[in-house]
């Protein structure tokens, strides 16, 4: 028996929803790429992406995944044998490390905790021992969404002021940008990396990269610069160097109407949206894990982020839920992934996502946990709508 005949729900942290608009505004010919409609659609995306990041400084928009732009990031400033210092809290900071490694890069780690955001204090005392200079970059994500922490951009910026060093400060918004606040200037970030696919409402395939004053200069003498990433030759001034090659043309007219939406929407009034729909997850999650089989991953609940939730469920198969959601009620959760495989679940509420949709995704998970006979606390939906109810009325 199943009861998933119906508009089926996609809640992983990403790839995320794409709103049909989205979706309809690629559905046009291929156009000319040299002259015409196209590039002012590059225009508009790249100033309004400085809108997005908060930032004065220079976006790039690549036709790649969140991976190009870490690798567009590191090549553009860094040079053969710089260290990079990585801030661990998940999967994703250290994925970035290793693909520093692989570049030519020294990559040291700061041991994090997948339970914790990372620790300012540990990064000023790191910091400061590095007297010589030698790391030249701290890489760090601001949500991880392997683990569900939100790390504080800006008390990282003061820890690494606090030891007076001068490392580029570069951040991962892959799973936060137009999700949870960001202010790439406001906050003393130099360079700043995102993908399309995950609060930016668009299909998988763009990248985008913004580079600060600082990260600018140190793309002079960065020896790491390839032809394909190097903003140089992007900033050329004939179109196709924007892109180092044709467009992703459909992407971008996707990527515009997704923006128009955010941008419509209201940054402030997306990212409290979030909030929103973030509280009444774990609020419901809360509940549930009174009954003993799992528990929030992440220890502090100011940890948490608004994007996406990680459950560990020592007390029961995750695959078994994920399977019934999936088959039986046609909601789709995600796994854990990395360290902590196989041991939880993960529940994206990132992007284009509504009241209706975290409520069925809860409701159907809740059937699916007394359906399969899993201890939990009951209420969690209800804990949901009270939470909404408590702000909204
Ligand atoms: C998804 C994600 C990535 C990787 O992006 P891809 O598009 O899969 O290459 C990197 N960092 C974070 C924080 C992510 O959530």
């Amino acid at each position: 028996m199943t009861l998933a005949k119906g508009r089926e729900f996609l809640m992983i942290p990403g790839p995320t929803n794409v709103p049909d608009e989205v979706l309809r505004a690629m559905h046009r010919p291929a156009i000319d790429i040299y002259d015409g409609a196209l590039l002012d659609v590059t225009d508009t995306c790249l100033a309004d992406l400085k809108t997005v990041f908060g930032t004065e400084g220079m976006p790039f928009i690549y036709a790649a995944n969140g991976h190009g732009a870490w690798e567009a990031a590191l090549s553009n400033t860094l040079s053969r044998g710089d260290t990079v210092l990585v801030l661990d809290s998940g999967r994703f900071a250290r994925g970035w490390g290793e693909m520093a490694a692989k570049l030519g890069l020294e990559v040291e780690v700061l041991a994090g905790d997948w339970r914790r955001s990372v620790d300012p204090q540990a990064v000023t005392a790191r910091l400061a021992a590095d007297t010589a200079g030698t790391i030249k970059a701290v890489l760090v994500v601001q949500v991880d969404t392997a683990s569900g922490v939100i790390n504080d951009i800006p008390a990282l910026r003061r820890a690494i002021d606090a030891a007076g060093h001068t490392a580029l400060f570069m951040v991962d918004t892959i799973a936060s940008l137009g999700c949870v606040p960001f202010e790439m200037d406001a906050w003393g970030v130099d360079l700043t990396v995102t993908g399309a696919q995950k609060g930016l409402m668009t299909p998988p395939g763009l990248a985008f990269v913004a580079a600060g004053t600082r990260a600018m200069a140190a793309h002079e003498s960065a020896d790491l610069v390839t032809f394909y990433w190097d903003w140089t030759f992007r900033q050329g001034s004939e179109h196709y160097q924007k892109y180092c090659g044709t467009p992703p043309e459909h992407l971008l007219y996707a990527f515009r109407q997704a923006l128009d939406i955010l941008l419509g929407e209201g940054l402030e009034a997306a990212h409290r949206r979030h909030a929103l729909l973030a509280g009444a997850v774990r609020a419901c999650l809360a509940v549930w894990a009174e009954g003993g089989a799992m528990e929030f991953n992440i220890l502090d609940p100011r940890e948490r982020s608004d994007s996406v939730t990680v459950m560990l469920t020592p007390g029961f198969d995750p695959k078994a839920l994920k399977t019934f959601c999936q088959q039986t009620c046609g909601v789709t959760i995600g796994g854990t992934i990395g360290e902590i495989g196989g041991q939880g679940i993960r529940i994206g509420h990132m992007g284009h996502v509504n009241a209706p949709m975290v409520l069925g995704t809860l409701g159907a998970m809740e059937l699916g946990l007394a359906a399969l006979k899993i201890p939990h606390g009951r209420g969690g939906l209800q804990a949901a709508i009270d939470h909404l109810a408590a702000a909204l009325g």
